[in-house]
């Protein structure tokens, strides 16, 4: 990543209702939810048709993956999606990340937690002649199979 002036990377600002964190990073660029760099994907945890509870990745009213076994999984699998779309042509009409060279981004999730702000974080400050990931990115669609048949499995037992 390119560093800004004074040398300091862009990094990620976790918004806190406890702590005066707009005070403290007065130019970060909030790109929670209700924002136009909001992750269309939500996380919500739901009851599983196996029984019990389990969480799912949503677009809207719509269900994209089930059956996940931890809230973890399912941010990662949020992050993950909203990765593979950033990485299409056009986007799936999500802003440009561009935009953000350069800026801090403030989001709700704490910072263990997988985020779409370091998505736009990397996009935004990568390199300009390419504007995608570096080739030794992780690859965006990890093998949801295990998961799933995982979950089933235990929920059967
Ligand atoms: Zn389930
Ligand atoms: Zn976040």
């Amino acid at each position: 990543m390119p560093a800004r002036e004074g040398g300091v990377m862009p990094k990620r600002i976790q918004m806190s209702r406890q702590r005066p964190w707009r005070a403290e990073n007065p130019d970060a660029v909030i790109v929670a939810r209700p924002s136009k760099w909001g992750n269309p994907l939500r996380v919500v945890r739901t009851e599983c048709s196996l029984g019990g509870l389990c969480w799912a990745v949503a677009l809207g009213q719509m269900v994209v993956q089930q059956h996940l076994d931890s809230d973890q999984r399912a941010r990662e699998l949020a992050v993950s999606f909203f990765r593979s779309w950033m990485d299409e042509d056009d986007h799936h009409d999500l802003p440009d990340p561009s935009e953000l060279r350069g800026r801090d981004l403030a989001c709700w999730c704490p910072p263990a937690h997988p985020c779409h702000a370091d998505v736009l974080l990397e996009l935004a400050n990568g390199p300009d002649d390419e504007g995608v990931l570096p080739r030794n990115h992780p690859t965006p669609h990890p093998n949801y199979t295990n998961v799933v048949s995982a979950h089933q499995e235990g929920a059967q037992q």
